[in-house]
């Protein structure tokens, strides 16, 4: 027992001597790593490949060619239809202040971008926004995203994160779950790829709607993707959850997501497919050419 409390000692001495802002450590492997470095590689672990949340304007500059954004919609606002509030907090002013900590725009951004020299439409969940949670504004950039993507013939690319419908807008967030599907669905009628990337945690509303509606779906690794939480499915089902339950490796195994992408070539992966998708559209182009994402689905 002596032993035992001696260890747990030591163990926690490293945590006093991380210094906030410079070191950080691995949520996974608890390694001590440098922030520049842990910047440097794109917010995944030197050691274990764990991969830290980015935050969404890194996120932009990774994915796009640089230079090349221009964000859409990004005045849009919410409105607070039901008059919410949460211990005496207005929704309303809920929204103001986080507006003014993480920027303007709500939980999303979408913007017209290149990706490898390709247009198309991008758009990010902004997860530090409330959660990433889906709300009227969401809805109607992600719809107007896509129908950009229409009219401009682009394919459409959408990274998400979110914990699912914004409760604070009742029914009506959950009408976006039907508002972006049907506006998916118009891509599809146009024949406009959608590329759908899941990163974590994609869960809720989100999950069980747009997100997983691509034509091709990429997931970062170890990210949790799922409707309902896992401790909700044991106790309604009384079973024991496998091991892996609802996390990208998992889903790509019982065929729900295409791949699983490191996040160091997801850039490439995407550039990849893209141009698989552009190929793909014209016969001529199709046989010869793109033999190195041979393993990538076939679209509709
Ligand atoms: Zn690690």
């Amino acid at each position: 027992m002596a032993w035992w409390s001696r260890t747990q000692g030591l163990a926690e001495q490293p945590k006093k001597s991380v210094p906030k802002g410079i070191w950080t450590k691995c949520e996974r492997c608890s390694t001590t790593l440098y922030e520049e470095d842990l910047d440097a590689n794109l917010k995944v672990c030197t050691s274990c490949g764990h991969h830290f949340r980015m935050p969404t304007e890194q996120r932009i500059a990774m994915i796009v060619d640089p230079g090349s954004w221009q964000e859409h919609d990004r005045q849009l606002e919410s409105g607070d239809p039901l008059g919410f509030r949460v211990d005496a907090k207005k929704y309303v002013d809920q929204v103001k202040g986080t507006t003014k900590k993480v920027g303007p725009g709500d939980a999303y951004r979408a913007g017209t971008a290149t990706i490898g020299g390709i247009s198309c439409e991008v758009g990010f969940f902004v997860f530090e926004f409330m959660g990433g949670s889906m709300g009227s504004v969401v809805g109607e950039k992600i719809t107007r995203q896509f129908e950009r993507a229409i009219a401009h013939k682009r394919p459409a690319i959408l990274f998400s994160a979110s914990g699912g419908a914004r409760m604070q807008e009742g029914v009506l967030s959950l009408m976006q779950m039907a508002k972006t599907s049907a506006a998916r669905s118009r891509l599809r009628e146009a024949r406009v790829p959608y590329i759908a990337v899941l990163l974590h945690p994609t869960t809720g509303g989100v999950a069980a709607s747009v997100a997983m509606l691509g034509d091709l779906i990429i997931a970062e690794p170890d990210a949790l993707i799922g409707f309902a939480g896992p401790r909700v499915i044991e106790q309604t089902i009384r079973q024991q959850l496998p091991p892996g339950f609802q996390r990208s490796e998992f889903l790509l195994d019982h065929g729900m997501v295409d791949m699983v992408v490191p996040r160091p070539v997801l850039k490439k992966t995407l550039e990849r497919s893209l141009r698989w998708f552009e190929h793909g559209r014209d016969p001529e182009r199709r046989t010869g050419t793109v033999g190195d994402v041979v393993d990538l689905p076939e679209t509709d």
